[in-house]
């Protein structure tokens, strides 16, 4: 899962990190206020939605008087923010961090990851850190430094001190001390809070010798969220795809993907050979939908509306085995869906297992059009005829 700017930078505020003093303004209104508030001019308009790069694609707007202020947030707020990752359409801003400008000196990244390949988690710091920090570190390797932690011993000082006494020229010894309670704190956060990233980029130097984070990001392991309710508690379901936040709410393992066939399937890996049948065939799923094992008819109602509403769906294959989930409880699901929500598209249906004959004669005797495929071969290659 992931959070927000603001509420990143409050959680750093619980650990003692550093941050920039700011408030959270969803008008241009809001944000002048927000700026009075605050020491400055100059003050910084920040765009918050979820992907990065938002300096470069204009949602981060360094503004010298509240005039500006007010023009910045009110340019943010009207136009989808397009960075390198919201895709081409861009994403629409709805709340605004408004802060107080510094002055910087020096720009740092730090992070904090799991290596899957050392089974531990690890810091990163890298003192060209800032904005394009992808690049940076592709020309530049031999900057980026890895810390190992042991997480019997967590994070240790002597661990902080190599990242120090590698930047070139060596900071002020002053500020020593603040760069190792940041980074043991980021250690803390990350193992406290079940994340998966914690990462400011840039953590500043100031002109006048303050360590600041000045931007901050985190991400959590979802399946820890059911012992972190604190976290869980500060989704932001505009950042999520509509469907999913539908599909979630009914209990439906769903994912949209870039295709134009609608797929519902019960058990995960029957839906992944599915979906590799359906490509097979030629053509590209819209979506993964596992139902489950014990779905009930409601769930099936739900699923096949979901997939309906996804308006690129041009045609819908239902691949059931039915195992523990009978096939006359599928057949009258989609028969309800039927009911409630038009099916315009072309339904292939391939039906298999428990209560086979029975769902077959549901379907049959509702006033659903469809066809019935004898496999899964036969099914995905007439669900990518009807896309083709
Ligand atoms: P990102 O592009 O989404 O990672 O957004 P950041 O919060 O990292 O901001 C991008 C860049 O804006 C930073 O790398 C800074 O160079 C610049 N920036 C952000 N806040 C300030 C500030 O208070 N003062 C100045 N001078 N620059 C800032
Ligand atoms: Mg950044």
């Amino acid at each position: 899962m992931k959070i927000h700017e603001f509420q990143a930078k409050d959680l750093f505020r619980n650990f003692e990190i550093p941050v920039p003093s700011g408030k959270l303004a969803c008008t241009p209104s809001q944000a002048v206020d927000v700026a009075k508030s605050l020491s400055g001019p100059p003050w910084v308009v920040k765009a918050q939605i979820h992907a990065g790069g938002r300096g470069k694609g204009g949602g981060i707007r360094l503004t010298n008087s509240l005039h500006e202020v007010e023009r910045a947030a009110d340019e943010v707020l009207s136009n989808p923010l397009i960075t390198p990752q919201t895709g081409p359409s861009g994403q629409k801003v709805r709340q605004l961090l408004i802060e107080e400008g510094l002055d910087i000196d020096r720009e740092f990244y730090l992070g904090i990851v799991i290596d899957r390949r050392l089974e531990c988690p690890v810091m990163i710091f890298s003192q060209a850190g800032g904005m394009e920090i992808e690049e940076a570190s592709a020309k530049h390797p031999d900057l980026v430094l890895l810390e190992t932690i042991d997480i019997i011993h967590g994070f240790m000082p002597y661990q902080a001190r190599n990242f120090f006494y590698a930047i070139k020229p060596m900071p002020d010894k002053d500020i020593l001390k603040g760069f190792s309670l940041i980074t043991g704190q980021v250690y803390k956060l990350f193992i406290s809070k079940d994340c998966s990233l914690v990462e400011i980029n840039p953590l500043v130097i100031t002109k006048s010798g303050r360590l600041v984070a000045l931007d901050a990001k985190i991400n959590f392991d979802d399946n820890a969220l059911f012992r972190q309710r604190d976290i869980a508690e500060l989704v932001d379901p505009y950042e999520m795809d509509e469907l999913e936040v539908r599909a979630s709410q009914h209990n439906l393992n769903y994912i949209r993907l870039d295709g134009n066939i609608g797929a519902m399937v019960n058990g995960a890996g029957l839906a992944m050979a599915t979906m590799d049948v359906i490509k097979l065939a030629g053509a590209e799923p819209a979506n993964f939908l596992d139902v489950g094992g014990g779905a009930s008819e409601e769930m099936v109602t739900n699923g096949l509306e979901i997939i309906l509403s996804d308006r690129r769906v041009r045609a819908v294959l239902i691949n059931i085995f039915g195992g523990i989930m009978r096939c006359d409880v599928l057949a009258r699901g989609v028969v309800k869906a039927a009911k409630e929500v038009e099916i315009k598209v072309p339904l292939i249906v391939r039906l298999e297992g428990t209560n086979v004959e029975e769902g077959k004669e549901i379907l049959k005797n509702s006033d659903l059009d469809f066809s019935v495929a004898k496999d899964m071969e036969e099914a995905a290659s007439m669900v990518a005829s009807q896309v083709r």
